[in-house]
Formats: C-alpha cells, sequence, structure tokens
C-alpha cells in the first residue's frame, strides 16, 4: 500500500553526498530543504543540481525548499561564552553602543528596546536560557538570569507574546530569495510570518525576479497565530515550526494549537507541514522514544500533508533510519484511518464542489482509483484536501514543476504527460500509464476528474471508466 504522509528532510552535513540523496529518495523522501540560515550559496545551488539529479535517475518527481531565515533576533559576537548563574544581570545592547555591565553582548535588532517592556521573558538558544527583562533603555536592556548555562555568539532569541515591528524579509532573505529563484525553487518559506502582508510581500519579491516557486508560511509565533486565517489563505502551505512556536507558547498549548491550524488548513484548502522535533532524540539514537512515536503517529492522524524533520537528518547520525521511521509509523497509523478533518473543508466554487463529487464516488466504489487531470495542480490539492479513502490519488499534468509541487499533497502521485487535445485520448494514455505500473488492475474502477478544457468535454468534468 502507498503511503500517503509526505516527508520533507533538512539536508545538511550528514546527508550532503549524491549517494545519500539517492538513498533518501529511495527510501521516501519527498521534499528536500535548505535551511538558508546555515547554507552557503554555493552549497545550496549544488545541493539542488545533486537533487534534481538523483530524482530524475529515479524518475521521482522530489522537491527542493528553500527555507529563507527570516526576521529573527539573534546575539552577537562575543569573545568567550558566557557561563551564565542564577540571578546573573546580563545587558543585550545595541550595536555600537558601549557595554555598561561586565555580561554584555549586541543584539542585530535594535529596535528590540522599543518592543520589550520590564516584565517580558527572554528566552536564548531554543529554550537553552531563560530570562526575565528587568530595565529598558533606549540602546539597551538588562535581564536577569532564571535558568543557568551558556551565552555564545549569535544565538536565537525569543520573545514570548512580545509583537515586535521587524521587516518581513531582510536583505540576507532578499539575497537568499535571488539565489532560490535561480535555482528553481519548487517551494520557497517565510520564517516568522505575522500576517497575510509578510506572505504577500515575499509572494511578490519572487514574482518581481520571476520565480514560480510555491510559498510557505512558517507559524512561529504568537501573532501568527492570530492572523491564522488571513495567512491560511494568502499562502501556499502552511507550516507549524513547532521549534519557534513551541517557545513563544506555553508548551501545554503547542498540541492544542498545532490541531486547530492542521484542522483550519483543511477547511480552507491550504496544505500543511508539522515541522520540529518529530524524533529528536534520533540525532543521536538508532531508535525513536516511545513519545517520539506517538507524535508522529498523531501528525498522520491529524492527515498532515508532510512531517519534516530538521536536525535529524542535517546533522543526525542516523538520516536513512529516521526517514525509515517516518515511512513505518506513518504507514501504520494511515491503515487504521484519520480524523477525517477533510470532511470539513469548505467549498467555495464549482471546482472544488467538482472535486467533492469526484472524492464522494471514488469512496462510493470498491477499490477505485482517482485521476486528476490538472494544468496546475490547483484541482489536485482540492481533491488531496477532501482526503479520499482510496490509496491511488494520481494527478496528471504536463510540467515537471507542478508534479514537484504536489510531492507536498497527501496522498497524490504525481505523473508527467502531455495533454491531447482529445480528453479521451489523454484518459486512455493516463489509464496506460497506470496499467504499466501494476497500479491498477483490468476492471479497477477510475474516476477522473478534470477542470481542463478539451474539444469533447466542458470545464469540471467527472468520468467514471475501468482499467
Ligand atoms: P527553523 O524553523 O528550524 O528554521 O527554526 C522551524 C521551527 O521553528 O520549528
Ligand atoms: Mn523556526
Amino acid at each position: 500500500m502507498a503511503r500517503k504522509s509526505k516527508i520533507t528532510i533538512t539536508l545538511g552535513p550528514a546527508t550532503e553526498t549524491p549517494e545519500m540523496i539517492g538513498a533518501l529518495i529511495d527510501g521516501g523522501v519527498n521534499v528536500f530543504r535548505l535551511n538558508m540560515s546555515h547554507a552557503p550559496h554555493e552549497w545550496a545551488a549544488k545541493m539542488t543540481k545533486q537533487v534534481r539529479a538523483e530524482s530524475e535517475k529515479r524518475n521521482s518527481h522530489t522537491a527542493v525548499l528553500f527555507d529563507l531565515t527570516g526576521p529573527s533576533i539573534r546575539t552577537g559576537d562575543v569573545e568567550t561564552p558566557y557561563e551564565l548563574k542564577m540571578g546573573d544581570k546580563v545587558e543585550f545592547r545595541a550595536e555600537g553602543s558601549d557595554a555598561s555591565i561586565p555580561i554584555s553582548t549586541t543584539v542585530n535588532y535594535p529596535g528590540m528596546m522599543n518592543d520589550v517592556t520590564a516584565g517580558n521573558v527572554l528566552v536564548v538558544d531554543n529554550g537553552a536560557l531563560l530570562m526575565h527583562i528587568d530595565r529598558v533603555d533606549d540602546d539597551r536592556i538588562i535581564c536577569d538570569v532564571r535558568t543557568p548555562g551558556k551565552l555564545g555568539s549569535r544565538r536565537h532569541i525569543n520573545l514570548p507574546g512580545v509583537r515586535l515591528n521587524l521587516p518581513a524579509l531582510t536583505p540576507k532573505d532578499h539575497k537568499d530569495l535571488a539565489l532560490a529563484v535561480e535555482c528553481g525553487a519548487d517551494f520557497i518559506a517565510g520564517s516568522f510570518v505575522r500576517d497575510a502582508a509578510h506572505v504577500r510581500e515575499l509572494r511578490e519579491a519572487m514574482e518581481a525576479l520571476e520565480g514560480d516557486a510555491q510559498i510557505v508560511s512558517k507559524i512561529e509565533d504568537q501573532e501568527a497565530v492570530r492572523n491564522i486565517d488571513s495567512i491560511i489563505k494568502t499562502t501556499d502551505v502552511i507550516m507549524v515550526a513547532r521549534g519557534d512556536l513551541g517557545i513563544e507558547v506555553d508548551f501545554e498549548d503547542l498540541p492544542i494549537l498545532q490541531r486547530r491550524i492542521v484542522k483550519r488548513c483543511h477547511e480552507l484548502g491550504t496544505r500543511v507541514i508539522v515541522a520540529t522535533q518529530l524524533l529528536e532524540s534520533m540525532i543521536s539514537n538508532p531508535t525513536p522514544t516511545r513519545a517520539e512515536v506517538t507524535d508522529v503517529m498523531n501528525a498522520a492522524y491529524e492527515e498532515a500533508d508532510s512531517l519534516m524533520l530538521s536536525g535529524e537528518t542535517s546533522v543526525g547520525l542516523y538520516p536513512e533510519r529516521c526517514v525509515e521511521a517516518l515511512v513505518r509509523i506513518t504507514s501504520r497509523i494511515e491503515r487504521s484511518g484519520g480524523h477525517g478533518f477533510g470532511q470539513n473543508v469548505i467549498l467555495r466554487d464549482e471546482r472544488q464542489k467538482t472535486a467533492r463529487a469526484a472524492v464522494t464516488l471514488a469512496d462510493s466504489l470498491p477499490d477505485a482509483r482517482l485521476v486528476i487531470l490538472t494544468r496546475r495542480g490547483v484541482l489536485a490539492n482540492h481533491v488531496a484536501m477532501m482526503r479520499p479513502r482510496t490509496n491511488g490519488i494520481y494527478a496528471v499534468t504536463p510540467t515537471g514543476k507542478v508534479c514537484r509541487q504536489l510531492s507536498l499533497t497527501r496522498g497524490i502521485r504525481a505523473f508527467k504527460m502531455a495533454f491531447s487535445s482529445n480528453i479521451e485520448e489523454t484518459v486512455e494514455r493516463a489509464t496506460e500509464e497506470l496499467r504499466s505500473l501494476d497500479l491498477v488492475r483490468p476492471g479497477t474502477p477510475i474516476v477522473i476528474v478534470s477542470d481542463i478544457l478539451s474539444d469533447h468535454f466542458a470545464a469540471n468534468s467527472i468520468l467514471l471508466h475501468h482499467a
């Protein structure tokens, strides 16, 4: 049985060779992510080429996702890391100002002093250090250390619940975006997206460079959660970025937010990725913890489109075993069904209603397959979002790019095929392809749904046909 949940992994030193990339595609990876916070341009370009080459060898449509750093706050350079004790005072100051107390570092965002107030919590290095803001001046803040730990150079700072006035895209993001477009990225992710205007700004910047990637919006803080509906409606894909989100909200809220976001994405018809720490312990261990197995199971049960690994595959010891673990766990839960949020898709136009009708028909026929003839992939995404029960959902589309952009969509397998001017001929060719791959047997019912125009059929047609 084919697996429905798609797998996105992050490339890094542990996975950068062509052999490893090939093995990971064979193992089930659908999307490779390049984390621009760490990836030098030359390396990212090389990785894109390698993914394309290995993917082509296998006749697969593996996608490349460029993940932009976004407007994150980081500490400056410190000569030697500070060992902080409970109750130590730490200063964060604007670049160009002088230290006023012994433990002091700069931050890359001078506006921070205007955004925070005394009493706010400040978190350094993904939760490794907790502080309390005691005093705010024009060019510096003084914090009180609440958990001991090390403060090093260029550490990430989170300010839970604080509304930041950072720009949507930094100068570095613009440079990385240009590279992503140059490399023909299939997806471009914006980090710390806080509202729909940020999504539009990213899309417009990409289109100005003549890029044709789909936009992924990473939900990483409370403001994004507040604006979730408008972000979902403006973006192509949502990412539940649990690394930052899990710091920016109380941790007990995280699973509730994940579920709410995944559900809302279904209702509004936008694809969703669940990311970060799915198999964190496998960075150094060959098997997942029981809690991780349950977490992966939960994301697959919620019927997210894709699950994403970060450190597990970029720097971990067992990248292939991680992918195998995702395949095993998701395949297992898919056999026993899912949450069914796809029942709640809000049908806004005729195309979605056609998709619903096709899915209802296919689900009512034993062992049926769905075939979607789609030019841009929109109809295929609509069909997949209804979460049909069949394991055979095939998108037929003339371009490789659309095939790759469907590699993130739950349950879809895409085939690149030119459309004939005659729809019967296109259907016959698609059926032949499925037969040759043993995906249908003689007599298998195939529900074909299409919104392409042809000589004989109007847009939005449903056809029932037997292999
Ligand atoms: P990051 O984003 O890995 O780029 O921080 C994902 C997350 O925050 O979960
Ligand atoms: Mn993040």
